[in-house]
């Protein structure tokens, strides 16, 4: 998979993640949904990202977060009727690396991006993106690139 961030769309996550630290912080990753939506060599261009509160009590929001699912229906009708839908999600990870925790990997859905950013420290570093494994058993990582950037 190859996820597309426009300069708006990283900055603000990224300041998001900065903000929210030391939790974590998650959101969505808004754009026209692909045909082949899921299959491991698709490409999805993020156009917005959006900011969502996390939900967890504040002791529990420094290791994982929680997205209302009520929230995230209500969204993706709203964003289906311009077109639009949930591409991925991204949350940060406070003083961890940018992979997925065990955590991440027994809540995360078929198809969507999983956007990572790891925060060390209030200092947003790399952006790592994942992506189910068809046997759900684990992540298979993407590539997360600038719009407009060449193919590789
Ligand atoms: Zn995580």
């Amino acid at each position: 998979m190859r996820l597309e961030l426009s300069p708006a769309v990283e900055a603000d996550l990224r300041a998001h993640a900065r903000e929210a630290h030391p939790q974590e912080c998650c959101g969505l990753l808004i754009g026209i949904l692909p045909d082949d939506f899921g299959a491991p060599q698709q490409r999805l261009a993020a156009e917005e990202s959006l900011r969502l509160d996390n939900t967890w009590e504040t002791e529990t929001r420094g290791r994982r977060y929680q997205i209302d699912s009520s929230v995230f229906a209500r969204l993706e009708r709203e964003l289906a009727e311009r077109g639009r839908g949930v591409l991925g999600v991204y949350h940060s990870h406070p003083n961890h690396a940018a992979w997925p925790s065990p955590f991440d990997l027994d809540h995360a859905w078929p198809s969507y991006a999983y956007l990572i950013v790891s925060v060390r420290d209030g200092v947003d570093r790399d952006a790592r993106v994942w992506l189910l494994s068809a046997d759900r058993n684990s992540f298979v990582e993407g590539s997360v690139v600038q719009e407009n950037a060449p193919c590789p």
